[in-house]
């Protein structure tokens, strides 16, 4: 594109960010339009205010939508390792933790944000905060956009990168799906992911706060969609936790197509149950007079033990350990293995990380991240229908998809 010309970034998220400044780099003038008073309100509270800003292990398998294999087209020209260099050379030292994520090395994501507002500032990016775009014209092989208070901007192109439906008070609305719908696109049905789950119980009051480290698998009748692992935690509506988060997406899809999900907790992966029944046996034997609920002090969180021995169908929990016949152990040994919970649905956008679904990407290159509708117009982030799983995913499809976009409208002649 010729210099003298400009482009416009409607959302100054993660993805609009990291456009703004690959445009930028390229000599042309940018200006970032923003909803909210102020770019990247979403970058400060991802990772739990740590930012984790992406992962080691890319692998196209941690994505999804109708066709995830699109990510494919910006994640391998601006991968992780560019990510990491282009971030490095904004200053921030990046290190690896557990599962492969990174984080800056001052664990505070404001300074992700400081950077590249920076890098913006110095490329001469305007940022025009409390501007909700809410139209875009197509006039004369150009753009005019019209924002919220009636006034109007024109561009040469147009980036847009509005985030999703997830966590609205952060800025995502779902309003930019309505821009890009009046301009044809399709929509895949937007459901929240990297959610908690509601389930259905009567103990969950009970169970409120304790958390153990296990594994939770996603069962829609005989069929296994997904295991993982790690920290699990009751809420007094359901269940949470970074595996949870993880299934959530299914549980959503399930729910859609009016299935029943259910979620199966097991408290002792490391066990085989015939181990774990074995170690019930011993640990009873050994003190004999103890009450069986007494028996599990020391092994599993003390707000668990009346929950389970009644959910294996123990009536007097009470008893002493003697009395407890090797049926019952067998019960409470399955069922710390395998503890069926019926999942009836997720919290809402408000508490959900990302959106699952979004602009269909068949109506985008893969290559560009241009419209195959309409020339000139770009769409990149959360907003296409590509979600990423917990763990720097998400961000790493919103750096990719906004660098490569930036790059291309900045360059391109079309
Ligand atoms: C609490 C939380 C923690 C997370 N932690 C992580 C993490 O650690 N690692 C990870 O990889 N991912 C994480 N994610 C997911 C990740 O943050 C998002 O996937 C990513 O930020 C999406 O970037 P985006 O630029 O596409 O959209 P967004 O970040 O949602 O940005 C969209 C921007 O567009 C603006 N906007 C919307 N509509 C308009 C309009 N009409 N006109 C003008 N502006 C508009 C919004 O105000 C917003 O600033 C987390 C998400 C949440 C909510």
């Amino acid at each position: 594109m010729k210099k003298g010309r400009r482009i416009l970034i409607i959302g100054g998220g993660a993805a609009g960010l990291m456009a703004a400044v690959a445009a930028a780099k390229n000599g042309v003038e940018v200006i970032i339009l923003e909803g909210l008073n102020r770019v990247g309100k979403k970058i400060l509270a991802t990772g739990n205010g740590r930012c984790n800003l992406t992962n080691i292990h890319m692998d196209i398998r941690r994505f999804h939508g109708k066709n995830p294999k699109f990510a494919f087209g910006a994640l391998g020209q601006f991968d992780v390792e560019q990510t990491m260099n282009f971030f490095d050379f904004l200053g921030i030292k990046c290190k690896t933790e557990e599962g492969g994520k990174v984080y800056p090395y001052s664990d505070q994501a404001t300074s992700v944000l400081d950077v590249l507002r920076y890098e913006l500032q110095q490329l001469g990016v305007k940022e025009e905060c409390e501007k909700e775009v809410v139209e875009i014209k197509i006039k004369n092989q150009s753009f005019e956009i019209t924002i919220k208070d009636g006034s109007k901007i024109k561009g040469d192109k147009v980036i847009v990168a509005t985030g999703g439906m997830a966590s609205p008070q952060l800025g995502s609305n779902g309003g930019g799906y309505k821009l890009l719908k009046d301009l044809g696109h399709r929509l895949i049905e937007p459901i929240p992911a990297l959610v908690q789950l509601k389930l259905q119980a009567t103990f969950l009051k009970q169970l409120k706060g304790v958390k153990f480290i296990g594994e939770a698998s996603l069962m829609e009748g005989d069929k296994l969609i997904r295991v993982e692992g790690g920290e699990i935690l009751f809420t007094e509506y359901g269940i949470s936790g970074p595996p949870i988060l993880q299934l959530s997406r299914g549980v959503s899809e399930e729910l859609i197509k009016k299935n029943i999900p259910y979620i199966i907790l097991d408290l002792f992966p490391q066990l085989l149950t015939k181990d774990l029944e074995e170690l019930l046996q011993l640990r009873l034997a050994y003190q004999p007079q103890k009450s069986l609920q007494f028996n599990f002090v020391g092994l599993i969180n003390k707000r668990l033990i009346p929950v389970i021995l009644k959910e294996a169908g123990i009536d007097n929990i009470q008893k002493i350990s003697s009395q407890v016949n090797i049926k019952e152990i067998e019960a409470i040994a399955y069922l710390l293995k395998n503890w069926k919970l019926k999942a009836i649905g997720t919290q809402d956008w408000k508490h959900a990380q990302v959106t699952a679904g979004g602009i269909d990407v068949e109506q985008v290159d893969s290559k560009t991240l241009e419209s195959k509708l309409v020339k000139g117009l770009y769409v990149v982030g959360e907003l296409l229908d590509i979600d990423g799983d917990c763990g720097g995913f998400n961000l790493q499809w919103a750096w990719s998809s906004g660098y490569i976009a930036g790059e291309d409208a900045a360059l391109s002649n079309r």
